[in-house]
């Protein structure tokens, strides 16, 4: 089993059984999946494999405790206002939850749909158990109608504590005064360790993001205040001095909400110059390489 990336820039997961399944030594697996196979190797339930995917099942959905999905789910509150029960959740066969739309029909357009919070790509659901892809569907679908533009669900967040750094794989929890994030206008998350890894996911999108969605909002942390900022709006200085800024990954663009702090910044250097500061959007796969080029394929 092992994890690589996709022509189109998404993880995919590799599962190969030698010899087990010799017409189905290698089955490419969805994010979702890829959480769904965990939790079943996880548990030793290997007997659970052959019937997961959804599908067929009974109608009647079956209460279930717990779902199966991170904390941060549990009782989440789903698109459409109502709120999770894990005491009372249908199985995925039950509503014949498959990994693929239908239709046109899609989780991430369902009232039921809680969006991903940690960042995997995967979300869950208010009355189905389990990890749910927003590309996924099932009978007990209701398109969700309150629009695209609910802004709350397209703000900063707190970083949960397992969310790992969508470029380095380094929680970026533990990076309180350093770590940034960025939402996509699907609710698809993606959390970075640092300003390095962040500008590297806008500059590098195709390669680190599990979802094709455009980016709708990106933050970093001021190098003063520490406080979270827009990413879209900030200035960057162009630090390359690894002794400068004692962070996490050693060597980071200084973000800044104010233009003046950055020129302030770059006049304390003895190498850097106003022309070093510069806006997210100047951040591509070459200077994206100056910081994370070691990440790079
Ligand atoms: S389509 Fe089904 S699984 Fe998907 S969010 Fe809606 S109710 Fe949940």
């Amino acid at each position: 089993m092992g994890l690589s990336k996709r022509n189109d820039g998404r993880t995919r997961l590799t599962f190969i059984v030698a010899g087990a399944y010799p017409n189905m030594s290698d089955l490419t697996l969805s994010a979702l999946d890829r959480r769904t196979m965990l939790a079943l190797l996880g548990s030793g339930a290997a007997g659970a494999l052959a019937g997961c995917g959804g599908g067929g099942g009974d109608s009647t959905p079956t209460a279930t405790a717990g779902g199966g999905v991170p904390e941060a789910y549990r009782t989440a509150t789903g698109k459409g206002g109502s709120q999770r029960d894990p005491e009372a959740l249908s199985t995925q066969s039950a509503v014949n939850y498959q990994s693929e739309p239908k239709d046109g029909k899609q989780c991430s357009g369902c009232k039921y749909y809680i969006p991903d919070k940690n960042g995997d790509g995967a979300g869950a659901c208010t009355i189905v158990e389990g990890t749910i892809d927003p590309s996924g569907y099932c009978t007990s679908y209701v398109a969700y109608e309150g629009g695209s533009t609910d802004t709350d669900s397209l703000a900063a967040v707190e970083v949960p504590d397992d969310a790992r750094c969508a470029v380095c794989e380094m929680k970026a929890a533990k990076f309180p005064e350093w770590n940034a994030q960025a939402v996509h206008a699907d609710e698809t998350r993606a959390f970075f360790c640092t300003s390095g890894c962040a500008t590297t996911y806008y500059a590098v999108t195709g390669q680190f993001a599990e979802t094709d969605a455009d980016i709708a909002g990106l933050w970093v942390r001021d190098l003063n205040s520490r406080e979270l900022i827009d990413g879209m709006a900030a200035y960057y200085a162009l630090e390359t001095d690894v002794d400068r800024l004692d962070d996490p990954m050693r060597v980071n663009p200084a973000p800044f909400e104010a233009r003046a702090d950055a020129v302030d910044y770059v006049g304390e250097s003895e190498s850097l110059t106003e022309d070093d500061i510069v806006e997210l959007t100047a951040f591509d796969r070459e200077l994206a390489a100056q910081y994370r080029g070691q990440l790079l394929e």
